[in-house]
């Protein structure tokens, strides 16, 4: 019976082009990979910087490896907390400007921790409509009372918010929009939250490394500090381009987070030879700008080449670029002419985006070379052409 419910339920996915499949790397994640036993160019991905696979990065790791063996053995609060997690979460404090800072074993898990250890069915969260489905679960599993705003519009945010009676209110948004490359109007948003008794979480996932001085975020973009957001989530397996996530807050928040957060006790944490990598990552994310000035100029390039090429890409001065389509087998069909020409790009469709918004999102990073964007640029119209 179960089977057939099952079965059924993925015919209808298939039909309505919505069935995910996983291709399988033969390469480390750089512009350059290999799959089906073939050289492809890369655009696919969140290693912003290229330090997933910094020589550097990689060393640390090999020497975290020699000192601690490879998994934790515990959860941190049952004798997995190595001086390697320690130190880490000190250097995040430090860089972010922030009483403390928490690891986490994922950003998926930070951000479900969070908000079910802070928040409950008397409290009152408003999220931004396009927020990551994480701090949706987050809310959903807190039983607190939520709602989503208009994706970017701080007066529909503000609206809901004057009419809400709870005593604990939260706002919640991303940073940096991973499927839009927008970024969030938070000057207006810590006035918002300011004006209405409300603490304000920020998941800067994609911004930290790739935005701000030394890459410290959408904060520092902003001109923002710690006493703006209560909460900053963040994710190591990104610009930082090794794995995990943390948290950063006040000395109760964290302490809090380490008493009542389920997906912090009940799990084990992170290696440590990953946080001794992160650490490496942290040091050169923060004392090179060349990388996030190569991305900039990549981003220029790509954005001025769409351009004159007419391709409707949604403007954005990030990494991450978007390419709208609308039908998700129209989607899914330049993704494989895309492939036919050896560029992979990611396929991006509901229900992570609306209905009839499927889109191409192509992920710039700072190993990519001129000549690869002109490449990508050339192959998109060939594929747009032939629609
Ligand atoms: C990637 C991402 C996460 C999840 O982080 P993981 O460490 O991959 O679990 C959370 N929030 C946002 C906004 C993300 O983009």
């Amino acid at each position: 019976m179960m089977v057939n419910i099952l079965a059924s339920k993925l015919q209808q996915l298939q039909q309505a082009n919505l069935y995910r499949t996983r291709y399988i790397l033969q390469s480390a994640k750089e512009p350059l990979v290999r799959h089906n036993d073939r050289a492809f160019l890369s655009f696919s991905g969140n290693n912003y910087l290229g330090l997933a696979n910094h020589p550097e990065v990689i060393a640390a790791c090999k020497k975290g490896l020699d000192q601690y063996g490879v998994g934790s053995g515990a959860s941190s609060v049952l004798g997995g907390y190595s001086c390697a997690h320690h130190a880490l979460e000190e250097e995040l404090a430090n860089f972010l400007g922030y009483e403390r800072v928490l690891l986490f074993s994922t950003g998926y898990m930070a951000n479900l921790g969070v908000i079910t250890a802070l928040y409950t069915t008397s409290d009152h969260i408003f999220m931004d409509r396009l927020n990551h489905a994480s701090l949706v679960d987050g809310c959903r599993y807190s039983g607190a009372r939520f709602e989503r705003y208009q994706h970017q519009n701080p007066r529909d945010l503000e609206l809901r918010l004057t009419k809400s009676k709870a005593k604990n209110k939260l706002i919640c948004t991303d940073g940096l929009f991973s499927m839009d490359g927008d970024l969030a109007h938070l000057s207006e948003i810590v006035a918002i939250a300011r004006r209405n008794n409300s603490w304000l979480m920020v998941d800067d996932a994609h911004g930290i490394g790739v935005l701000g001085c030394q890459g410290r975020g959408i904060l520092d973009h902003f001109g923002l500090v710690a006493k703006d957001v209560q909460i900053l989530v963040g994710t190591l397996s990104k610009a930082f381009g090794t794995f995990g996530a943390f948290v950063a807050g006040n000395e109760v928040v964290i302490e809090s987070l380490i008493q009542f957060a389920r997906s912090y006790m009940y799990t084990t944490a992170l290696p440590p030879a990953i946080a001794g990598a992160t650490r490496m990552s942290l040091k050169l994310l923060q004392q090179d700008d060349w990388r996030r000035d190569r991305l900039a100029v990549l981003i220029k390039r790509f954005q001025e080449g769409a351009r004159n090429l007419g391709l409707q890409v949604l403007p954005s001065n990030t990494p991450i670029q978007l390419l709208i389509i609308g039908q998700s087998d129209e989607a899914q069909k330049m993704t494989l002419r895309l492939k036919q020409l050896g560029v992979i790009v990611d396929l991006i469709r509901p229900p992570t985006v609306p209905n009839n918004t499927a889109r191409l999102r192509i992920s710039l990073t700072a190993n990519h070379m001129e000549e690869q964007i002109d490449f990508l640029l050339e192959a998109l119209t060939k594929v747009m052409v032939r629609m």
